[in-house]
């Protein structure tokens, strides 16, 4: 009988995600011995591990195990409404999203324009939290137009997303801009929903992970840690464009994430960050970008609008529910 995995082989097999090749085909009996073990020892540790079956390409029926959660957080799905809305659309969408059915393991987190935050904060329910779109580098006063950390935690946001593309490429907001603002609104009690994302040329290039990195490291450069912090890997050439990327071209960029995470922070902090995806994501394609394993949740632009669809999205956590 193979013996159960100690506590870092347990969490090596969360943290390098992928398919576990069954060792003669289809040795099954090993593999769902070996999962099974590390399943129960990361629960006891608060960690969560799921599976799904897909078929071997043996030429056999039997099926081999792939664990679809790299991360160890719970699933994270935020709405990103950035400056549309009326109150009248907006109590409407608040009264769908209470009304919808969620699954219950998942973080909700939704970001109406700043001038809608306290009507959303005082009608939203459903366990929904709210998330301001930006705040200022420091403490408040004579920034016209500026937001502060401490002012987004006054009304009762939880959350402030920062790094947005649109802010990076429109506003011209540069790396070690973003990461001061993410520092000071963390350690004002906010958690940040942090955005990275290389754009089509620099995809073109070759140098997507260059970029990417290049962001997380002012992030990290700045921070004191990353907890409370979930990590939006947004391609600028999927926002907006109904030009989503494949699950195969988002893991393979969250997966470099993780990786990023462990050799520059921890692998604790590799497993507990949530890493999510932004870009198109809509109620048809959501369920498949789910089940890739470093896929930890989404980020909504276009679809978080709609409320039926945004609960499809949300409740396509579902989709790393299946089990060997
Ligand atoms: C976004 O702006 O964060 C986003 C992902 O937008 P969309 O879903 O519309 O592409």
């Amino acid at each position: 009988m193979a013996a159960a995995p100690t506590l870092s082989q347990a969490a090596k097999l969360r943290v390098s995600s992928g398919v576990f090749s069954c060792p003669r085909h289809c040795g099954l009996g090993v593999q769902r011995l070996a999962f099974r073990s590390a399943s129960s020892q990361c629960a006891d540790l608060g960690f969560r591990l799921v599976q799904q079956s897909i078929a071997c390409g043996a030429s056999t029926s039997s099926t081999r195990g792939v664990v679809s959660m790299a991360g160890s957080g719970k699933f994270f799905v935020g709405g990103n409404w950035k400056c549309n809305g009326t109150k009248e659309s907006i109590a409407k969408l608040v009264s769908e999203l209470n009304s919808a059915k969620l699954e219950s393991d998942v973080d909700v987190v939704v970001s109406p324009p700043f001038v809608y935050l306290d009507q959303v904060i005082g009608s939203i329910s459903n366990g929904i939290e709210v998330s301001g779109q930006n705040s200022w580098i420091g403490k408040g006063g004579a920034f016209t137009g500026e937001i502060s950390a401490e002012q987004l935690s006054d009304i009762g946001c939880k959350w402030v997303i920062h790094g947005h593309s649109e802010r990076r490429h429109i506003l011209g907001e540069a790396n070690d801009f973003i990461g001061k603002k993410s520092a000071y609104a963390l350690e004002k009690g906010l958690g940040v929903i942090a955005c990275v994302g290389e754009k089509l040329e620099e995809r073109e290039a070759g140098k997507t992970f260059d970029v990417v990195f290049e962001q997380l490291k002012a992030f990290a450069e700045a921070i004191s840690g990353w907890d409370n912090v979930v990590i939006a890997y947004e391609p600028v050439w999927a926002i907006g464009t109904g030009k989503v990327a494949t699950p195969q071209q988002a893991q393979e960029v969250h997966a470099a994430i993780r990786k990023w995470l462990t050799d520059n922070a921890s692998t604790e902090v590799a497993s507990k960050t949530r890493i999510i995806y932004g870009g198109s994501v809509n109620g048809a394609n959501s369920s498949e970008l789910a089940k890739q394993a470093d896929i930890d949740g989404f980020l909504v632009g276009g679809a978080s609008l709609k409320g039926a669809e945004f609960a499809t999205i949300i409740n396509s956590v579902t989709a790393k529910k299946v089990t060997v």
